[in-house]
């Protein structure tokens, strides 16, 4: 049955409502536009934002003198020579604006003795990390940045819509087609500006930390409107996720908090430290960038020193009861009722996919090489080149989102979107060849399941922590047959809450942003930062240059250039 799209019209659609999304809806309405805020979840319930547990960094100097300058030369240096240096400088300067500016709408971060109180994170030579008790920060975020939303007027707020294309018309962007995942209605949305804030691609590895909606679709989205992207070949595999025992209701990065407030000790299957071995410091404290430690708890167990789920012990039995309690208050008491009591046994932790470093690229004013198309969050690429510093995720949401709305905003100055109802055409006929036809697949729940599973598995063992020319080879081959497989497959029955439907849109965008990895790692024949090329072990100084891909008639392209600098 086709069914005639709901029609909105707006001057700027946000795309994703995680904190950059929800910020640049915020900025956006201060410049006095229109806002549309869409999210596939519930407003400011989806995506990274909420499970975010601990350190926003920031050089506001409350613990110990500090600044701006020193932050962004501590994020040069995690980058491995590849920041775009402005993005970079933007982030540092403005992330203490945005902490305060979050501070005056109450979000809660912790205090000491009246000040805000810092920790230091790996990477960080400054106690520079706020956050809110207890491992609350993205709950906190989250909750401070939707009631702002809630409180202006001028943002329309719409969550269960999945945003599937945007649409272009002359080359500048005037809206985008979605539709409502719980009964498929189709919606379009004219607007002057577009801001991509759909977050990162995580959840398409099998060990994740990602929630729902992360399967890279802001990047998909942007490669199909003629957007480039940056850097995709650097993810972040934080290095130590929970492993074992069992953890039922509780975060696989809750050890990262544990280690910036108490340090605890990283061990290997011998009860031995070992981070010294590769080249980093981490004796009882908590220092060592993520990317050396991910390869050194790798090469432990390559080495058959693992502990026995593959992993590395993680031991805070040194610390005394009351120490444990006073940091970390009903945790600790969750953790009992899990069965883990941390003065009696050390936990087995292990590297897992959670963040993206590439992504959309964008100038300065966070806008694309597509005119009217701006990115924010995890969803852009360049600030934090080949590997982020701790902590620097959140800021870049907020930072970024606040720049895209306002820029797109004052961009738009009162100008109507060239809306044409031709240009959205074609998705709007995919979407309902989609919808309703018969199905060769099992037609209750979701068609797409398995290989969506396959893809999580293939990513994990060819383009994961480790990767070679031919196991990027293989991904590759895989991937582009599993693209052809999907656009073949027959449309499932429709049905209200169609899953096949979701999933469908969902694996399209993950395949192609998984496509986007691996070839971007393919090119980049060294290793460097969270890139591990076991065939070119070795950084290369030649590739010091970023690696951009951008969606041509003939499939993706990839380009090198020269590293933005300040
Ligand atoms: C478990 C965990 C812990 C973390 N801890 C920290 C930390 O302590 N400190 C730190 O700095 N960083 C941390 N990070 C990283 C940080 O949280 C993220 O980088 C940041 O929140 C990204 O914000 P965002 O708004 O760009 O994206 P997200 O918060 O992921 O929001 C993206 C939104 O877009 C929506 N969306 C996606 N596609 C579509 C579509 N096609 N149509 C409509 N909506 C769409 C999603 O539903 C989602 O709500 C953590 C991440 C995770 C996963």
């Amino acid at each position: 049955m086709k069914r005639d799209p709901v029609h909105l019209t707006t001057d700027v659609l946000v795309v994703g409502a995680g904190a950059a999304g929800m910020y640049a809806a915020i900025a956006a309405s201060r410049e006095g536009a229109d806002v549309v805020l869409v999210d596939k979840s519930l407003i400011g319930r989806g995506g990274a934002t909420i499970m975010a547990q601990m350190t926003v960094s920031a050089a506001l100097g409350h613990q110990a003198p500090d600044d701006w300058t020193k932050h962004l030369a501590d994020t040069l240096t995690a980058g491995r020579g590849l920041c775009d240096e402005r993005l970079a400088a933007i982030l540092c300067e403005e992330a203490v604006d945005r902490i305060l500016e979050m501070d005056s709408w109450k979000v809660g971060w912790a205090r000491e003795d009246g000040h805000m109180k810092q920790v230091t994170a790996p990477g960080h030579s400054a106690p520079r990390c706020v956050y809110v008790d207890f491992l609350n920060t993205g709950p906190a975020v989250a909750r401070c940045l939707r009631g702002q939303v809630a409180k202006a007027d001028s943002i329309a707020r719409i969550s269960g819509v999945a945003i599937i294309d945007l649409v272009l018309n002359d080359g500048v962007v005037s809206g985008a087609v979605g539709y409502n995942i719980e009964d498929g209605t189709p919606v379009t949305i004219a607007a002057s500006a577009v801001v991509l804030a759909g977050g990162g691609l995580t959840g398409i590895y099998r060990r994740n930390s990602a929630s729902a909606n992360m399967g890279g679709h802001a990047y998909a989205l942007a490669l199909r409107a003629g957007a480039r992207l940056i850097d995709m070949e650097f993810v972040q595999f934080f290095p130590i996720g929970h492993l074992a025992p069992r953890l039922v209701g509780m975060d696989p990065i809750m050890w990262d908090p544990f280690r910036y407030k108490l340090g605890g000790r990283l061990l290997n299957g011998q009860f031995e430290e070992f981070i010294h071995n590769y080249g980093a410091e981490d004796s009882g404290k908590y220092t060592a960038p993520r990317d050396v430690t991910s390869f050194a708890i790798v090469q432990e167990n390559e080495a058959g020193r693992g502990s026995p789920h593959g992993g590395a012990w993680l031991s805070f039995e040194h610390v005394p009861e009351a120490e444990l309690r006073t940091a970390f208050g009903p945790v600790i008491e969750k953790l009992l009722e899990n069965g883990i009591d941390l003065t009696q046994q050390a936990i087995e932790v292990a590297p897992i996919a959670h963040y993206h470093m590439g992504g959309v690229q964008v100038d300065a004013h966070m806008e694309t090489n597509i005119p009217g198309l701006y990115a924010a969050g995890e969803a852009v690429g360049g600030a934090n080149g080949a590997n982020r510093l701790s902590g620097n995720a959140l800021p870049e949401a907020f930072v970024f989102g606040e720049r895209a709305g306002r820029f797109a905003a004052a961009a738009v100055g009162g100008q109507t979107s060239a809306w044409d109802l031709k240009s959205a055409q074609a998705a709007l006929e995919m979407l309902d060849a989609r919808s309703g036809k018969e199905t060769s697949f099992p037609s209750s729940g979701s068609a797409y399941q398995g290989l969506a599973a396959e893809l999580r598995e293939l990513m994990w063992d060819k383009v994961g922590l480790i990767r070679t020319e031919e196991s990027l080879n293989e991904a590759l081959i895989r991937i582009r047959a599993m693209q052809k497989e999907l656009a073949t497959a027959s449309a499932p029955v429709a049905a209200a809450f169609d899953l096949s439907l979701a999933d469908w849109y969902d694996l399209r965008d993950s395949l192609l942003a998984a496509e986007s990895v691996a070839l971007a790692a393919q090119r980049r024949s060294e290793s460097r930062g969270a890139h591990w090329r076991a065939d070119f072990p070795l950084t290369d100084p030649e590739l010091a240059m970023n690696l951009t891909i951008s969606l041509s008639g003939d499939g993706l392209e990839t380009n090198w250039q020269e590293v933005g600098r300040r």
